[in-house]
């Protein structure tokens, strides 16, 4: 498996750190908004990169964090009147119903940043008392940046270009910094905002530490891959291994991957520039499953612009996928024929075949959208030899095959199957129960249940009428 090195600027062989076992850490959303369809590329190209891997039979330990303090959540807070945390507790929840919706699988952990303050406060009193950062006048904790003699080797660019040429890339302002190169690790709270206490000042972390942190605890000093959108590469990547490598004495990570931006007219789409959709209003018009689709069939690496024309062709290719899933369901249901035959079994051995060449495309650099190629020839191959005169046993390995490299993708292609009138008779049955017994919580999450499938209740004097949307 090749995966393309940001840190190397190449494709390399992946070589876990720990044989069968993959450590990943995937750069979180700050948790002050719905999230927006840039903010998901990254979720669902990390999540297929972390299936593939499963598949492949790795152990896949993947960390992706939320930020939930920062000038933005703190910003939010104030407009509304309520604590920092009300913002980011509601928006990592609406975040997950998303991820949910575009069936990303949740984290094996997803740490807060204000959980985690203690091992900052620890990384950042070890940075110091190593040199590699110094307190301010003001209690500001500063990461020496020319301390590091690495800086840069992530995103390809020298100390002293970043301090002659380019200063649009320095944080300006700072005047208690003994160098411009120098970022934040620790800074003074100021009124009305969250902040914990610490040998330097009472305050609140800088943004790159936390990622450092978080890295560290749930997934070790060293891990296999550390991933994100390219504008992170720098400064906030670069900072990480700033941070990381100062402090434990180790290479933070061996593979850094970085998807493309999802744009609109050819530029990143960004809630800064107010060129967005978020994940919700894209949900108002298609099943996110369409969104998923569109996001795979560009490569990750590749700029991808988002357009309606692309959505509708997004829709028709999963549409197409499904039929055939639906032809192939329909065959096995009403065929008499049991075994596969000879002809079949052969048919079935070159089935296989588009399962190698998925792989091949996964297997460099995660070519979902040759993936993709690879499912449609496998569909066409399965609507051109199965039919209703094919035996089960033929049809169901071309299903499980389709279902396989649909699952690898996180693509869900087999419709739910509908529920029969009288399974919605009985719950609703239980439903005028759970309310006589005034077990409320159970009537409407029996309510949700039937909405979810489609079933709309409607409460009447002659009692509980029902219709499917
Ligand atoms: P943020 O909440 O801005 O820190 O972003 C969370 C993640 O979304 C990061 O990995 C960003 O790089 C990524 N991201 C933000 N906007 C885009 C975009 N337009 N296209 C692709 N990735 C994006
Ligand atoms: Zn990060």
């Amino acid at each position: 498996m090749k995966i393309y090195n940001t840190l190397k600027k190449k494709k390399e062989e992946f070589v876990p750190i720990e044989e069968g076992k993959v450590r990943m850490y995937v750069c979180g959303p700050t948790v002050y908004n719905l999230i927006h369809i840039g903010n998901a590329r990254p979720m669902i190209v990390f999540d297929t990169v972390r299936r593939y891997m499963e598949y492949k039979g790795y152990d896949v330990n993947f960390v992706s964090n939320f930020t939930d303090v920062d000038d933005k959540i703190i910003k939010a807070a104030i407009e509304e009147g309520v604590d920092a945390s009300v913002i980011s507790e509601r928006y990592i929840e609406e975040c997950k119903k998303d991820m949910k919706a575009m069936n990303v699988k949740p984290a094996t952990t997803h740490p807060k940043a204000t959980e985690e303050i203690d091992g900052m406060l620890d990384m950042i009193a070890t940075l110091i008392e190593k040199g590699h950062a110094y307190t301010a006048e003001d209690g500001t904790v500063y990461f020496r940046t020319r301390s590091f003699k690495d800086y840069g080797k992530l995103s390809h660019k020298n100390l002293d270009d970043l301090q002659g040429g380019n200063r649009s890339l320095l944080v300006s302002g700072e005047d208690q910094k003994e160098d411009p190169l120098d970022f934040v690790l620790w800074k003074p709270k100021k009124e009305g905002e969250p902040y914990w206490e610490s040998p330097w000042c009472d305050g609140r972390p800088g943004w790159h530490i936390e990622c450092s942190v978080m890295s560290k605890k749930y997934l070790g000093e060293e891990i296999d891959i550390h991933a994100g959108g390219e504008d992170l590469v720098f400064p906030h990547h670069e900072n990480e291994i700033a941070q990381s490598e100062a402090a434990n004495g180790k290479e933070f990570a061996k593979y850094w991957m970085h998807n493309a931006f999802l744009n609109i007219d050819n530029k990143k789409m960004s809630k800064s520039l107010g060129n967005f959709f978020t994940v919700r209003d894209i949900s108002e018009k298609y099943d996110l499953q369409i969104l998923r689709f569109f996001m795979l069939s560009a490569h990750y690496r590749s700029p991808l612009n988002f357009s309606a024309d692309l959505m509708e062709a997004a829709k028709n290719g999963l549409e197409r996928i499904i039929t055939g899933v639906e032809n192939l369901k329909y065959a096995i249901g009403v065929t008499a024929k049991e075994q596969a035959d000879e002809k079949e079994k052969e048919l079935l051995a070159e089935a296989k075949g588009y399962i190698t060449k998925f792989d091949e495309a996964m297997d460099d650099d995660f070519n979902t959208a040759d993936g993709i190629s690879a499912i449609f020839e496998l569909v066409k191959f399965a609507n051109t030899h199965g039919s209703t005169d094919s035996s089960k046993a033929f049809l169901q390995g071309l299903l499980d095959e389709i279902k396989l490299l649909c699952d690898i993708c996180g693509l869900e292609v087999d419709k739910q199957e509908e529920l029969l009138d009288e399974e919605i008779e009985a719950l609703i049955e239980e439903r005028t129960a759970a309310r006589k017994e005034k077990n409320f919580a159970r009537a409407d999450e029996i309510r949700n249940e039937l909405l979810n499938k489609g079933i709309i209740l409607e409460d009447t004097r002659e009692g509980v009428k029902w219709k499917r949307a």
